[in-house]
This record gives C-alpha cells, structure tokens and sequence, in this order.
C-alpha cells in the first residue's frame, strides 16, 4: 500500500540554549508592539527583531516565540502553564518593591493592570547599585522552573524566583514580567502575527544563505508553519525542522509521529439530515455512531508502551491504567507503533452496553488505581493515522478503515469499531440515526468517504466530517460550551450558592470573552453546592479587562475563567445586552432559554465556542428561517 515515510524531525534541543538577548530588548518590542495598531506595522516590528535575534544564534527564535505567544512549551508537556493568581502576584509586588499590600490592592481596583503597577512601583523605587541587567534567557529558564513548581513550599519557591527577577527589572520590563506571569501579555500581539513575522524571519536566513526565498510566498509560508504545528504541537520541533530543512519543505519532514499528540480532525454541526444530503450531494459517504465520551487518542511507540491523548493533547495515560493497546493488535511482530482516534466510552459489561457520559466522568483523572476501577471503559475505533513508519491522513478513509480492521482485532466491552452503515437512502438513515440513540449513542458523524475530501485534517473543523446529534435536530445543531464568568447569587432554596451564572464565548482573534447568557436550568442542587466550592476561590475584585459585557447584565461576583459547561439553547437571537460576536454586528447574540448539560473538563477555556462559531450558528439559523 503506497503511504508516505516519516522523516525525522532535527532534535537540536533548547533547552541547554540560553538566550543571552537583553530582556529589556525584548520588553521594549513589547512596549512598541502595544502602542501600534497597524497589523502590518506589528509585523515588521517583531520580525526585525527576530531576524535580529537570529543572526546572533538561531535558537533565540524558539525562545522568542514562546515568549511571544506567552507560551513556555508545547501545551502536551506538563507543568509549563504559569497564569499565576493575582493573590500571589500582589503580594510579591508589595514585597519587593516597597508598598503594602493594600496600596497594591487599591491600585489594582483603580488600574486594574498589574503589570503597570509593579512597573511604576519599581520605577520609583530607590536602589544602591544597579542591577545585572536580565537576559531573555533567564527570564524564559525562570518562568518554566516557576510554572514547574509544585508541592510543598512551591509558593515561597515561586516568590522569591519572582522577587529576584523583579529586583533587576528596569524601564517596561516589570510590567510584561508580570503580564507573562499571569499568562496575559495583552498587546495586542495575535500567534498569527507572531507566526508570519516567524515564517518572514526564517526566510530572510534562507536568503542569507543564499537561497533566495520567494518573499510573495510569504502567507504560503506561514500556512507551511501553522498545518506543521497542527501534526507536531511543539514551536521547537518545527523551528529546528525549518533551520535544517528550509520552511518550504516542512510539509515533508514535519509531520504527525507517535509520541506526539496531533491536534484532532473537528466536525460541524447540522440540524437536519437533508442538510446532510445537501452538503454530499452525488458523494459517497460513510456515517458512524457518535459516541458520547472523551476523545482518546491512542498511541502505539516504537519501544512497545502506550499513550493516550485527549481531544486537547492532555496525556491522559494515566487515567486508563487498565488499557493496553497491544493486547487489540493484530501481529505484534509486524505492528511496530500506531496511532489510532478513538472514544472513550463508560461500559457496562454485565448488560454489554454503554454508559452515559455521565458515568464516565465519574472517573478519576489522575492517580487511577487499576484494582478499584468501578467504571469500566470501551475504546470505539473511528480512525487510524499512523502505521508503523508511514501517516496515512492523507489516503482516504475508505483505505484508513480497512488498514485499521487489517491491523486490529476487536474485543467486546474492551475495543471496538464505531458502528458505520455507508447510505444516502433518507429513511435508511433516519432509522441508522434513531438505532444510534438506542444503543446509547449521542447521534451520527457523517464523513466524505473517498477522495481527497476524505483525507485526514488535522485540527481543521471540516465540512468533510458532519455532526448529527439527535437532540439538537431543529435546534441551532449543536451544543455550546462557554466559560463561566461570572455568579449570581441564589435565592430562596438555592440561599448560599450561586444561583445563576453569566457565561460567555471566546472571540480567539482578541482573545477576549464576550457574554452570552445568564444559565440557571439545568442545576441539580448537589452540583449548585459543588460548583460554588470550586468557583468561590477564583471570585476576582472586579471583571477582567478581557471580558466583553455590558452594566445591564452584570453578575454579583466576577470568575476568573476557569471552566467551561457545555449548553444547549433553544435558538440565538441579537441581544441589547449580551455581546457574543458584537465584533460582526452591532449587537451581540445570545443564547435563548440556555439549559446546562453538563460540565466541559476535557476542554480548556480557550477551547470555549468561539465568536466565529456562534455568528456561524446564528447565520445557519437565520437561513433555514428564511
Ligand atoms: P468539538 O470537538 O467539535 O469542538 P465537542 O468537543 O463538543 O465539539 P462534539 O460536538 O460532541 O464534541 O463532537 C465531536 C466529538 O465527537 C469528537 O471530538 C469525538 O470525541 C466524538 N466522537 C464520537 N464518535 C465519533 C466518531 N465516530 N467519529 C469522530 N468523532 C467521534
């Protein structure tokens, strides 16, 4: 079967590289980047500065990047998120730059920028000698041994790391130092931006090198960069590719590996199997069960151990300690490394059927001993990526279905293959879609089948792969899942809980939150008391300067955005007081007579619907109506 090989990535590795760049170089870009608002004006800015950086040694553009994008790693490896608490931050500014903390606090009511406030703080602050200035380096090793930080004393740890930094830190630099610490840099400084200035830099070298670049290529570049990043998560893997390599050929030797969570294919939703019918007209196409669990991304690695992925490239390993791929292998001798897309289903074995989601998320997450699991998992097999050496997301699914029977054997209860009937027949499908719903099923995926259209996408949320969930037919399709921002304190039997809540979706180009309703159906009084235990500690003095509403639907205490429930409504409509997508209209859309499902713990907060969505379901909504 023709396939295509895996290369190896370069594996120069960062992390014995310091940059030795000063830190107030970069802090200073920052400062200019965040009083320019041309796009074009912000890429030459920090395109300057990485082929400056560059030409002293091209490692600092992995370091630099990160930085940029407020990152300290790839999102799979663990302990490199910072986004430290205001608690924290407040308390080490008043400590190392002479102010107590309630003049920090009172500060932060009025300004509402921390950063700003340890800048003027330290900038008034009279010092002996003058410090060794900071280098970018230092800073980036700092910030990941304070993100790695854990257990006991790990406070005091992370305080006086910061306390140190602090005490060296002139002109701007205070203020990003903590701007970065709190994972919001807030300048206005999109990855995209980031990226194409990245893809400028890394052409400009190649011209160095005597190459000559086509610089008009210099979108196709950048798109080169991004679909890399979609099968190799990790900045460093794909810079390094690029160095070595030359940017137009990443496509051929920065691909998907076992070892590395690859960002997953997305679906869209529809309302109606005549849409269904209407997208594929004269196409094949394949339906399967949709099974309503978590993503399971499992992988099978050349020294014969496994690892499982979430739909956000968590490992979650651990959380299945009862899973061993090898044993659902066909011929171990021949099966060297996989990587299968799967559903992690709850299983009842003693009825062989599956379980709600519900059951499922009664698990726990971490530290799962094998001998008191009470609920039992099935792996649904809908897919297959990677086999031995060869990627296979770009044959059709046609051919990955029948490599992924060929090379897998099904156990009942264990591992199995998503349910799949290939028709265009409406009634067929009708009765394929109600089986669904009996056999425990949320609804159907319905995917291109052959050809091009077939193939794999990466992290894209395709027209290729369709959504069907039976219990959003005729509604707006599908259901949302928006961060909760903010509390409403309860009433009469919901007395010492919040009531209510204001959520709100997640505009990714402003990195902002924008409200879209007020919830409080759905709530079981046991999840009222436990969700007020959990969000009581993150409650903040006032909203933060990324959340999008308006005085008329202002809750009584603001969230710091920490979790996502997921939400059906009844329909969208424009709202004078709800602001999702209010950067496409005038108005914002809201959600009518929003009803809680369940909580989205498998999702980050960035992960939220987006703005783009929600104007995409309104408009889908707007058109049936017409
Ligand atoms: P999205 O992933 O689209 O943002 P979501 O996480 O809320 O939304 P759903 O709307 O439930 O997920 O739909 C997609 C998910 O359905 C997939 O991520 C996958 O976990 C699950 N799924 C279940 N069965 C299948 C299948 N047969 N093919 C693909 N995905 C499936």
């Amino acid at each position: 079967k023709s396939t295509t090989p895996i290369a190896p990535i370069p594996k120069k590795s960062n992390e014995n590289f310091v940059s030795n760049i000063p830190y107030a170089d970069l802090c200073n870009l920052f400062q200019e980047i965040e009083s320019t608002a041309s796009r074009l004006a912000i890429i030459k800015l920090c395109s300057d500065f990485l082929i400056k950086s560059m030409k002293q040694d091209s490692q600092n553009l992995i370091t630099i990047t990160y930085l940029c994008i407020n990152k300290l790693g790839p999102d799979y490896e663990p302990g490199l998120e910072l986004g430290l608490g205001e608690g924290l931050l407040m308390k080490t500014i008043a400590e190392s730059c002479g102010k107590s903390l309630a003049q920090v606090k009172s500060k932060y009511h009025s300004i509402g920028d921390l950063g700003q406030i340890a800048m003027e703080a330290r900038n008034v602050q009279p010092t002996m000698f003058k410090p060794k200035p900071l280098t970018v380096g230092e800073v980036f090793n700092n910030l990941k041994l304070i993100a790695k930080s854990q257990g006991k004393d790990s406070q005091t740890r992370k305080i006086k790391l910061i306390k140190r930094m602090l005490t060296a830190c002139q002109g701007v630099e205070a203020k990003f130092l903590i701007r970065s610490l709190e994972s919001k840099l807030r300048i206005g400084l999109a990855e995209k931006t980031v990226l194409i200035s990245l893809a400028k830099a890394l052409m400009v070298k190649e011209y160095y090198e005597g190459i000559d670049p086509d610089m008009n290529l210099l979108e196709d570049a950048e798109q080169k960069i991004r679909d890399a990043f979609c099968q190799v998560p990790n900045y460093e893997l794909v810079i390094n590719a690029c160095l070595e390599h030359g940017i137009m050929n990443l496509d051929k030797v920065c691909t998907l590996r076992p070892g590395i969570p690859l960002k997953p294919m997305l679906a869209r939703p529809t309302k109606a199997i005549t849409e269904v019918l209407d997208r594929f007209q004269g196409q094949t196409f394949t339906s399967e069960y949709k099974y309503d669990g978590e993503r399971a991304q499992v992988h099978l690695l050349e020294d014969g151990s496994m690892r499982i992925y979430s739909r956000n490239g968590e490992n979650m390993t651990e959380r299945y300690p009862e899973i061993h791929i090898r044993d659902f292998i066909k011929d171990l001798s021949v099966t060297k490394s996989l990587i299968l897309d799967c559903e992690a289903v709850a299983w009842d074995n003693e009825q062989s059927k599956i379980l709600p989601f519900q059951v499922l998320s009664t698990r726990k997450r971490k530290d799962v001993n094998v001998n008191e699991i009470k609920v039992r998992i099935c792996l649904f097999a809908f897919d297959i990526l990677c086999y031995n050496d060869n990627r296979l997301i770009n044959k059709s699914l046609r051919e990955r279905r029948e490599i992924l029977h060929d090379v897998t054997n099904t156990v009942q209860g264990e591992f199995q293959f998503a349910t799949e009937m290939t028709t265009s027949n409406i009634d067929e499908l009708q009765h394929f879609l109600d089986q669904s719903v009996k056999d425990s099923c949320e609804g159907l995926m319905v995917k291109m089948l052959d050809g091009e259209e077939s193939h794999y996408e990466p992290s894209k949320r395709s027209r290729n792969w369709l959504k069907l969930k039976k219990d959003y037919l005729a509604g707006v399709g599908d259901s949302l899942d928006l961060c909760v921002i903010g509390g409403f304190f309860g009433r009469g039997k919901r007395t010492g809980t919040y009531g209510g809540f204001l959520l709100g979706c997640y505009n990714q180009d402003t990195g902002e939150f924008e409200t879209a309703c007020k919830i409080g159906t759905g709530f079981s009084d046991e999840l009222l008391t436990d969700l007020y235990n959990r969000l009581k500690d993150t409650v903040i003095d006032g909203p933060k300067a990324t959340y999008v509403y308006d005085s008329g639907a202002e809750p009584d205490v603001w969230f710091e955005p920490t979790l996502l429930f997921e939400v059906l409504t009844a329909d969208l409509s424009l709202s004078p007081v709800y602001k999702a997508g209010s950067s496409t209209y005038d108005k914002g859309i809201s959600l009518r007579f929003p009803r809680f499902i369940r909580l989205r713990e498998d999702k980050g907060v960035e992960d939220a619907t987006s703005s783009d969505q929600i104007v995409e379901l309104y408009e889908n909504q707007a058109n049936l109506q017409n």
